[in-house]
């Protein structure tokens, strides 16, 4: 009698393991999608596409669809490809992209150095940056993390691994809140925080 719960338990299941997302609320988008078979049916699809399709650039970690791995950004000559921003996340990355104060090239953590679990290496890519850095001759490194302990570490990190390098390390100009709020400061803001970064 029940047995349409199940299969309804699943996408309760699934859907409760996004970000935000409690059971409570995956149970009524659940419950949504029953009602509303056809959007169910292109979600499933749209998300099926983005799967198979989308992976993170080798370079930058930007999305791509690109079958060597290198996004459409990496691959622009028209950007000065001597310095790379490194931001803290991808809400960042589309933030500064939208507002065109930077031309360079990026490298989006997904994370910063925890107190509380070190420095993992692996999921941070931090190595696979100062390798980066170093290899391609990089003049500038321009950081954009948050003004916390999470961010200072992470600071410190990089500018340690990078002590024996001539780049300059630098960090946009303090003020601007980052995390996920970064994508409602205003161009004009990010213009000065830019313009205003110091060496670390
Ligand atoms: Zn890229």
């Amino acid at each position: 009698m029940l047995d349409g719960f199940s299969v309804l338990d699943d996408v309760v299941r699934h859907l409760s393991k996004l970000p935000g997302i409690g059971e409570k609320t995956a149970t009524r988008y659940a419950l949504w999608m029953v009602e509303h078979k056809e959007d169910a049916l292109l979600l499933s699809n749209a998300l099926k596409s983005a799967a198979d399709e989308i992976k993170l650039c080798k370079l930058c970690r930007n999305l791509t669809r690109n079958a060597d791995g290198v996004c459409e950004l990496c691959k622009d000559t028209t950007r000065d490809n001597s310095v790379i921003c490194v931001v803290e996340s991808f809400e960042n990355f589309l933030a500064i992209e939208s507002s065109s104060v930077y031309n360079g090239t990026y490298y989006i953590l997904g994370g910063l150095v925890s107190p509380l679990y070190g420095i993992d290496l692996y999921r941070l890519g931090l190595d696979y940056l100062v390798k980066r850095v170093i290899e391609e001759s990089i003049n500038e490194v321009i950081l954009v993390v948050s003004s916390t302990l999470e961010g200072d570490l992470t600071t410190q990190y990089i500018k340690e691994s990078l002590k024996n390098s001539k780049v300059k390390i630098t960090k946009i100009a303090s003020g601007v809140p980052l995390g996920t709020s970064i994508n409602f400061v205003d161009k004009s803001t990010l213009i000065e925080a830019f313009k205003g970064r110091h060496a670390v």
